[in-house]
């Protein structure tokens, strides 16, 4: 039997960063998590739905679902430098769309809700575990929902396909180098509401990395849904 390929911290290829997961961190907002895959940690805080300014941007059918994602200047090893950036606005962008289907946006018209999303440290993944805290807090603040959204990185190691990605593990560049493909889904569906790809893969393996997912993504529900039982005890 061909011996299993270890990752550099130990990892087998499907096993996923250590979890942490908890919401109420941020009394003054409406619902808020964290959620961090290792190094890698995310808060969010929801505020909302409340009414929208300037008035013109209201929309009578629906509510607006409006994300803001940082990444801090202290988050990473060279200093990010504050502010708005394309690729923040870019991972806001796919938040508001990775997050939206699952929340009734049509009981609350003419209104906003507000997603902050920081991420306080980086080693990848930033993206999907910022969409894991932003699905707990927004159910957090009780804002109707179908269901919460599980996101998660997967990708090619040279030949090896794993979860969950490292930024060394992001910057391998041996051999075939690496892909990084940033999924989210509804949990225990099927559906998809993110499908980010960077990278190179061949074709017939798309649907194997997708696969990586499923484990990835129940394990991550359950962390989510623990961390939400834990408030209502
Ligand atoms: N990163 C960084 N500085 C930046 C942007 C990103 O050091 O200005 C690092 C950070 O560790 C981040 C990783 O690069 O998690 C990968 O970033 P990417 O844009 O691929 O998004 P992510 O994987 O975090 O969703």
């Amino acid at each position: 039997m061909a011996k299993e390929f270890k990752r550099k911290d130990g990892r087998k290829p499907t096993e996923l960063r250590k979890i942490v997961a908890k919401v109420g961190v941020i009394p003054n907002a409406d619902g808020s998590a964290m959620f961090a895959f290792g190094d890698t940690v995310a808060i969010a805080a929801v505020y909302g739905p409340r009414l929208l300014h300037p008035k013109h941007m209201e929309d009578p059918t629906k509510c607006i679902l409006r994300v803001n994602y940082d990444l801090l200047p202290f988050s990473v090893h060279d200093r990010k430098k504050p502010g708005p950036s394309r690729r923040s606005q870019e991972i806001s962008k796919v938040t508001e769309w990775a997050l939206s289907p699952v929340v009734d946006l049509k009981s609350f018209p003419n209104t906003v809700i507000d997603v902050q999303i920081y991420i306080i440290q980086a080693d990848a993944g930033t993206r999907t575990a910022g969409i894991n805290a932003a699905s707990m807090a927004l159910a957090h603040a009780g804002i109707p929902m179908k269901n919460l959204v599980c996101s998660v990185a997967v990708g090619k190691l040279d030949k090896n396909l794993v979860v969950d990605l490292t930024k060394e593990e992001e910057d391998f560049e041996e051999g075939e180098g690496s892909t990084d493909f940033a999924i989210a889904r509804i949990a225990n569906t099927d559906e998809f509401t993110l499908l980010q790809f960077d990278g190179k893969v061949q074709p017939e393996l798309i649907n194997d990395l997708i696969s990586l997912s499923d484990n990835a993504c129940k394990e991550i529900y359950e962390a989510q849904k623990k961390a939400l039982k834990e408030i209502i005890k």
